[in-house]
């Protein structure tokens, strides 16, 4: 910077928390006081590089020339050490004021080292895998000069037809706050300027995960309670946890576009909860404006968009090319558009770049250590679930003499998922199932047919799997969704299994032979007629890089499963909406009763519910106690807190994890609540026949709720609290908490 005569900055502190003011404020001022109204609006430009193009063709042409001009803030998609430095050059040596670019890419669930899904990741009911992924990823991003990625994604959803429920945690707010707390930490450590860390970004702000019928960027029309109690949580934790930036989302909040939303960007994000950082638009979100019905042109979405709260616009360039006449004519203000740049700077400043805006090419991390591997493959085996385990059939023995792998995703790649990085999908495959599981079994002899295609309605190759099966001792049948069945622009409006994969767990079955079956996929699934000839089902998602050797882990019992349901399956797709913290109607379900809530042809619980998942081994839990049985709410208020415990002991006669959960249901309050809410999860290991008792701390934050109040009014009501513990969300074992 010393080249273009801007003062050298050398900011003292680094702190790491953007929300406030940090130690950067006067380097700011300084350096907005220089700018011109075309490099303030340039700030607010973020434009994807195409990284899989050679630099200097097609669009990255332009993308170059604004680094050249000062009229670029940020590129998105890049990557490449190489590539990051020498665009980096460009801004810091050839624009005016040398301000360094930004570079950001969706590291959603690994850079090089690809974890399991991040719906998989909840599945751990342990955020500390959650923080892993972030831990590993920013270290590998941040190598190759990713300074910023778009993560965590914390969409709360109901809709599992929706394709981008696999990128979010589930169906609840707790524990998707939780989640999105502790991939923030990992994301950003302590230190955003150290280079392992990369900020991350809270998205899509916000209620992306209500889109009507699951269509992804459908409407979403949702009361101010709702908002606050479902989707907002998650963004709250995490802008707790330190995230330096946030999302826009695609979708309309109650009729107004999340990009033109001053009622979320502004009055709940800035105003109540004092966010300092930058809000980032989603892809072309600003321009959508207008196809959305909500702003007239371009200039009109530039207006819209900044003054609702977004700071900077990726892709589509409004802003950048409307904004100076937007200025002149006094629809947008100066004081906004430095307000924005504002948080711009003072995140490239966190960051470090001022003081060193590259990074040692040499240095850059070339692929995945053991480490890494390692962290992913326990990731992957500590997320999946044994849905059923019928006679104990699942571990299999590692002395079996044969074994038949079936399925179309058993020699298969396809198991990392959406949202990878694209040169580590083709530097670093997943492991296969069918290598690891010959590798886990030497002595077995184990064969392979793939049966049917993952899509497609050819039967074919059926017979080929039935005769494999019939001459092995046991089958594992693997089957589920392509990876781009889920993700982004993925929904379905049908979730059994693609194309033929039913009839082949069919035929298997019809062979009489014991079989297991292996689920990979993006989402839950209407888990049809074959469940019931099915033995035993392990949900493995889509298990990321050491997909192949955490299956085998779990299969042979190398790893006790111990992953719970962070989504409802439900038992058809005319069932949906299911999940588990719905509201009571006045005429709750009863079998006997004609005029209840419920479908003639169905009965009214999920497949599978939230929560539920089992083990090679047993637990029993213990009367649940609480500390007091009752307490004021005005203690509450205070601080107060009332504890719950339950013992809880291994029954079975090997190593296991258990996930005890607590549900708290307020009987009667002002706005319905849901018949049950998480508010507590904790997942132990315990050896055969030991014990453990687990704790829970209820706070005023746990017990009360948001009202429809749009400037935000939290209630601790009056009166009885039903709490719940146990090991699903079916739990049972029920207590009473009075407050008075
Ligand atoms: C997605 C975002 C993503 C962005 C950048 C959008 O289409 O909605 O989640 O971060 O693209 O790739």
């Amino acid at each position: 910077t010393a080249a273009t005569g801007l003062p050298s900055v050398a900011p003292a502190a680094r702190e790491l928390d953007v929300r406030r003011a940090g130690p950067y404020e006067d380097e700011v001022r300084a350096l907005l006081a220089r700018m011109t109204p075309q490099e303030k609006l340039g700030q607010l430009q973020q434009l994807p590089w195409v990284y899989d193009l050679n630099p200097g063709s097609g669009s990255t042409k332009e993308v170059e020339d604004a680094a050249r001009s000062g009229r670029l803030g940020s590129v998105l998609s890049v990557f490449g050490a190489r590539t990051t430095n020498a665009l980096q050059r460009l801004a810091v040596e050839e624009s005016r004021l040398g301000i360094p670019l930004l570079f950001g890419l969706d590291v959603i669930h690994g850079f090089w080292t690809t974890f399991p899904i991040p719906l998989a990741q909840a599945a751990a009911f342990d955020p500390e895998v959650a923080r892993a992924d972030a831990e590993v990823s920013a270290r590998e991003a941040r190598s190759h000069g990713v300074h910023w990625t778009f993560s965590p994604m914390m969409d709360v959803t109901r809709e599992p037809r929706w394709g981008r429920v696999a990128e979010g945690n589930g169906e609840d707010p707790f524990l998707t706050a939780r989640y999105a707390a502790a991939k923030v930490t990992g994301y950003q450590g302590s230190d955003l300027s150290a280079k392992t860390a990369v900020a991350a970004c809270a998205k899509h702000f916000v209620a992306y995960g209500g889109a009507e019928g699951g269509r992804d960027y459908n409407t979403v029309d949702v009361s101010e309670s709702r908002l606050r109690n479902l989707y907002l949580p998650p963004f709250e934790a995490a802008l707790e946890a330190g995230a330096a930036t946030v999302m826009a989302s695609f979708n309309t909040v109650s009729g107004v576009p999340g990009h033109g939303n001053a009622h979320t960007l502004t009055d709940i994000l800035r105003k109540e909860w004092g966010f300092e950082g930058m809000v980032v638009s989603d892809w072309t979100g600003v321009q959508e404006l207008i196809a959305h019905g909500f702003a007239e042109d371009g200039a009109d979405a530039a207006r819209l968009a900044l003054n609702a709260g977004v700071d900077m616009e990726m892709t589509s360039t409004n802003l950048r090319t409307h904004g100076g006449r937007l200025l002149r004519e006094g629809r947008i203000s100066r004081r906004r558009v430095d307000d924005a740049v504002t948080r711009v700077l003072r995140l490239k400043y966190a960051l470090g770049l001022f003081d060193d805006p590259y990074v040692d090419e040499d240095a850059a991390l070339t692929g995945p250590s053991a480490k890494a591997r390692e962290a992913a493959r326990a990731a992957a085996a500590r997320s999946m679930v044994l849905l059923k385990n019928d006679g104990g059939i699942l571990p299999l023995s590692r002395t079996l003499g044969s074994l038949a792998l079936v399925g179309p995703f058993a020699d298969s790649a396809d198991l990392l998922g959406t949202w990878v990085v694209p040169a580590a999908a083709e530097r670093f495959p997943a492991v296969r199932i069918l290598d690891a599981v010959r590798r886990a079994a030497p002595d077995t002899k184990v064969t392979y047919a793939r049966g049917v295609a993952p899509e497609g309605g050819d039967t074919a190759g059926i017979g080929a799997a039935v005769a494999a099966a019939r001459a092995a001792e046991l089958t594992v049948v693997v089957v589920g969704e392509p990876a781009g069945l889920s993700g982004e622009a993925a929904a379905r409006s049908d979730l059994a299994l693609p194309g033929a994969q039913e009839g082949l767990i069919a035929a298997i079955a019809e062979t009489g032979r014991p079989f297991v079956v292996v689920l990979v996929n993006g989402r839950p699934l209407t888990v049809g007629s074959w469940l019931d000839k099915a033995p035993a089902v392990v949900e493995a998602w889509h298990p990321g890089v050491e997909a192949g050797h955490a299956v085998a882990d779990v299969l042979f019992g190398t790893v006790n499963p111990g992953g719970k349901l962070p989504v409802s399956f439900p038992r058809t797709v005319g069932q949906l909406p299911v999940h588990y913290n719905h509201e009571s109607t006045g005429r709750p379900y009863d079998a006997d009763n004609k005029y209840t809530s419920k479908y003639l042809d169905l009965p009214p619980t999920p497949r599978f519910p939230f929560g539920h998942g089992l083990s090679y081994t047993t637990f029993a839990l213990g009367a649940p106690e609480l500390s007091r049985a009752r307490v004021s709410a005005r203690a509450l208020r205070q601080g107060d807190t009332v504890e719950v415990s339950v013992p809880v002991r291994n029954t079975g006669s090997r190593t296991g994890d258990e996930v005890v959960q607590l549900y708290v249901r307020d009987v009667a309050a002002s706005i319905v609540q849901p018949v049950r809410r998480l508010r507590g999860f904790r997942r132990v290991t315990l050896g055969a026949g030991a014990a453990t008792t687990v704790r829970f701390r209820l706070a005023a934050a746990d017990l009360g709720f948001w009202t429809n109040d749009p400037h935000g009014t939290f209630l601790v009501e009056e009166g009885t609290f039903k709490l719940y513990v146990g090991t699903s969300s079916t739990a049972d074992a029920e207590l009473t908490l009075n407050v008075t």
